[in-house]
């Protein structure tokens, strides 16, 4: 039995490795290929210097040729966890160091998930290390310095003693004493939870680590001022945020529900830009806003929460899951183990998820020019972003279809041009 569970969990992630790592090589090629025969949309023919598409096509290379390694690196580290039977030396180590703090109840289980989190996150900093100070510095992008980067791990490390601690005790409770239908409190617990940190986080926790100010006075901080009257978004959540501390890519996002709902540009964005391409970003964003897509979004992943919930709630009756990767059955080791082998399962939900994003995109685009009944600086806009941030101006269509969380520039420009104006 358990032997054909384990055989049945490396099929599928062994499928996984194979898409994914077969989607990045088609990707390099198609990108290759089109760079050789100097294939530049037609969107960008004349908007993008010959050097700038140059810099763009060895930057996704570079890219795509570091995913390779790091996605053996994660696989090999991944099995390494579950099968060479570290979890049982966790397990054994957390019941041992718990002994110690038998006043805090669950300290067992709470010691065990952090310390396998702990091992997972410590086995990211090599990749994390060279994709910031090695691609993103070689191509003038990364602006974080190792001083910042590691304030960066302190404070996250905070946050998850402070957040992520209290959250697993009460799940590890919920788990402990509702019996057998605690998935369904554990899911009203997590939905709330959810619905807190939407609301605290752009807030508390966002400022943190970057400064939020209101726009600064001039053209088009009056400019969206007019906008927002009309659309009726309140002002007071519209930030420009620094995010040149850390990178020199540009963005801009909504975020948060209620009163606490934010529109942050970069101050990269906001330097960039024109004045009009600005306000069509701005406009874009309020059109998540209206469309009510953070909603629409949340509501997508409520159903495969409680989904998900079901789903270990059965595995946690099933001692030979926990046989397979060496460990007794428990309600910690039930949440470790879930959360490890999910991967293989979900990663096929992913291209769902990113083509619902990417209906809201269009759907935002729309609005935007809609409402500014101007679809060239929208256009314009999307042009910029595209040629500031050397993005692919040329991914293989199954590539962007399954990982775009975004329709590529050339799909939104062409998108816009269809629009009435
Ligand atoms: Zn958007």
């Amino acid at each position: 039995m358990d032997q054909s569970i384990l055989t049945f969990f490396l099929a599928l992630f062994a499928l996984q490795f194979a898409v994914e790592f077969g989607l990045n090589e088609l990707n390099l090629r198609h990108v290759e290929a089109s760079s050789a025969k100097k294939a530049i949309p037609e969107a960008f023919r004349g908007k993008i210097a010959p050097q700038d598409y140059a810099k763009s096509v060895e930057y996704t290379l570079s890219n795509g040729r570091f995913q390779r390694w790091s996605e053996i690196y994660g696989s090999a580290v991944l099995l390494m966890v579950l099968l060479s039977g570290l979890l049982g030396v966790v397990d054994r180590w957390s019941a041992y160091w718990s002994s110690s703090f038998s006043l805090v109840r669950y300290s067992y289980g709470i010691i065990f998930c952090c310390a396998v989190g702990a091992i997972l996150t410590l086995t990211a900093v090599p990749t994390e290390l060279y994709s910031t100070f090695g691609i993103e510095a070689k191509f003038g992008f990364n602006k974080t310095t190792i001083g910042l980067y590691l304030s960066d791990k302190l404070k996250g490390l905070v946050l998850g003693l402070l957040i992520g601690v209290p959250f697993l005790l009460v799940v590890l409770w919920l788990m402990d004493i509702m019996g057998r239908a605690w998935w369904l409190w554990a899911f009203a617990f997590i939905s709330a939870f959810q619905l807190l940190m939407i609301v605290i986080f752009p807030t508390f926790i966002a400022p943190w680590f970057n400064k939020f100010e209101p726009l600064k006075e001039g053209e088009l901080r009056q400019r969206i001022l007019a906008l927002a009257e009309q659309i009726g978004f309140k002002t007071s959540g519209i930030y420009s945020m620094d995010g040149s501390r850390r990178s020199a890519h540009s963005n801009a996002y909504f975020t948060g529900i209620g009163k606490a709902k934010r529109i942050v540009l970069f101050d990269t964005l906001i330097e960039q830009m024109s004045t009009a391409q600005g306000l069509a970003v701005l406009a874009h964003e309020m059109g998540h806003y209206k469309m009510k897509h953070i909603h629409r979004m949340l509501l997508v992943q409520t159903v495969f929460l409680i989904g998900a919930l079901y789903i270990l709630s059965l595995l946690i009756a099933y001692p030979p899951f926990f046989a397979v990767f060496g460990l007794a059955p428990s309600n910690r080791g039930a949440l470790v183990l879930f959360s490890l082998v999910a991967g293989p399962f979900t990663f096929y939900l992913a291209p769902f998820m990113n083509r619902l994003s990417r209906k809201h995109e269009y759907e935002a685009d729309r609005f935007a020019v809609k409402t500014l009944r101007d679809g060239t600086a929208m256009a314009e806009a999307l042009i910029n972003l595209t040629v500031k941030n050397l993005s692919n101006l040329t991914p293989h269509p199954w590539y962007s279809a399954y990982h775009y969380s975004h329709p590529t520039a050339v799909e939104r420009i062409n998108a816009i041009r269809q629009l009435p104006v």
